[in-house]
């Protein structure tokens, strides 16, 4: 049985390595666009960035892993066709007939329009070594970067500038950072820690267009500001990559849409990481991080061998800005309070729904990360006073 991986990232590598581990024995392609091996893209705007992690250290494994362990790996090359009913792919000149067909194919950024300047030379995105080893050599000390978008990308890439020495202007266009993925205990807590850092934070104000001749020198702001700037960063958001999936006329919903097991609408063909939805809760879901990228991977190369086991996301997530470490356990949606543990030097929020525990900001605090995540993982909640309490005991939560 020859099983096709296209999208040789995060999700990609670990469904390979997995059908390995669980002994299949056929063949295994992987195909990539990008020229790199498969890496791991969170340093991309956190020690990479800064010129701390070498670019071997981003490699997800090392170049000899793929022919011990007999995958074909394909990089450079884009899968430009499938076809479900054949079970055939196009990449190059090459047709390549599969049995079983995995797409991890990730996400794209976010552009701003060409009208709104997002062509202009010195304008950034974040998502791959490409764009990154792009915009490396504009980080130098006493340089102006305007950054567009306050989510944990932009954040992140701020914290680098600001430690590199860089003058950071942040502009978000909604009412505070984090807004779409965190409280505002959490975003204030940022925000005091980047205006320490010297940046200066422009929130609830939206750009209107990036402005320069063939290069970006400044930006324009909706309330009729104009912020002068060397290069820019755009960081607002990611769509998952349904492109080869929406012509192979497979279902999209947020995504491609699979079942709990991860497979598409086709029977033969699957899905897995930032580019699947899967169902949940009533609803679907959709998670853009590296665990579920992985987790997810290893549940439907277990099912594509017949595993019939239905997917269950752990969410967790991190995000590393100056000295702190950010941990979040779980996901937040639907909370009606935040409780707040401050122990004088570690922090964390805990959202709950009621008295029950949905999720966890934890700021250089790795044992309420540890706790609540095992918590949550086992649909436990923790009585809100004694969270609150700084001489709690965190262990003794866990009962
Ligand atoms: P990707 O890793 O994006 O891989 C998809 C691959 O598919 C890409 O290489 C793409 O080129 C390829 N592809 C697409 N279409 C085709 C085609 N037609 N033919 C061939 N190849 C194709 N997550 C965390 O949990 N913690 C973090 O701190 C964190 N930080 C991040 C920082 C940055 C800068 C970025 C960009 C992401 C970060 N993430 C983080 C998110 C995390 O990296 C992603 O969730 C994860 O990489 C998703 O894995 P994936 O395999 O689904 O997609």
């Amino acid at each position: 049985m020859h099983i096709a991986i296209v999208g040789a990232g995060q999700a990609g590598a670990a469904l390979a390595a997995r059908l390995r581990a669980l002994g299949h024995k056929g063949p295994v392609t992987l195909i990539g666009a990008e020229p790199a091996a498969p890496y791991q893209r969170p340093p991309l705007s956190k020690a990479y960035l800064l010129g701390d992690m070498p670019l071997d250290r981003l490699l997800l494994r090392a170049p000899e892993f793929w022919a011990a362990q007999d995958i074909r790996l394909v990089t450079g090359v884009a899968v430009t066709a499938l076809d479900p009913v054949a079970q055939t792919l196009t990449m190059g000149a090459e047709v390549l007939h599969w049995d079983q067909l995995a797409l991890t194919t990730g996400a794209q950024v976010r552009r701003l329009p060409a009208a709104m300047g997002g062509d202009l030379a010195g304008v950034h995105y974040v998502r791959t070594l490409a764009d990154v080893d792009g915009m490396a050599p504009e980080f130098t000390a006493g340089r102006r970067v305007l950054i567009v978008g306050g989510g944990y990308i932009g954040l992140e890439a701020a914290a680098v500038a600001a430690k590199k020495g860089l003058h950071v202007t942040l502009v978000e266009a909604a009412q505070r950072i984090l807004q779409r993925v965190a409280a505002a205990e959490t975003a204030s807590w940022f925000r005091d820690l980047h205006m320490k850092n010297g940046v200066e934070l422009i929130e609830g104000v939206s750009l209107f267009r990036l402005t320069g001749q063939g290069g970006v020198t400044g930006a324009d702001l909706a309330d009729g500001r104009h912020i002068p700037c060397d290069f820019a960063i755009v960081g607002v958001g990611i769509l998952p990559d349904t492109a080869l999936a929406g012509a192979a006329g497979l279902v999209l919903d947020n995504g491609i849409a699979v079942d709990a097991q991860g497979r598409t609408s086709a029977p033969q063909i699957w899905a897995a990481g930032d580019c699947a939805s899967f169902p949940y809760r009533g609803g679907r879901l959709r998670l853009e991080s590296v665990p579920n990228a992985i987790d997810m991977a290893d549940c439907v190369a277990a099912n594509i061998l017949g595993g019939g086991t239905a997917y269950v996301p752990k969410p967790w997530f991190w995000s590393d800005q100056y000295e702190v470490k950010l941990q979040i356990a779980g996901l937040n949606t639907g909370y009606d309070r935040i409780v707040v543990r401050d122990t004088g030097t570690a922090r964390s929020h805990w959202y709950y729904a009621g008295d029950r525990l949905l999720a966890v900001d934890a700021m250089n605090d790795p044992r309420a990360f540890m706790v609540a995540r095992r918590l949550i993982e086992a649909g436990r909640s923790a009585d809100p006073a004694r969270v609150a309490d700084p001489a709690t005991d965190l262990k003794t939560l866990m009962g």
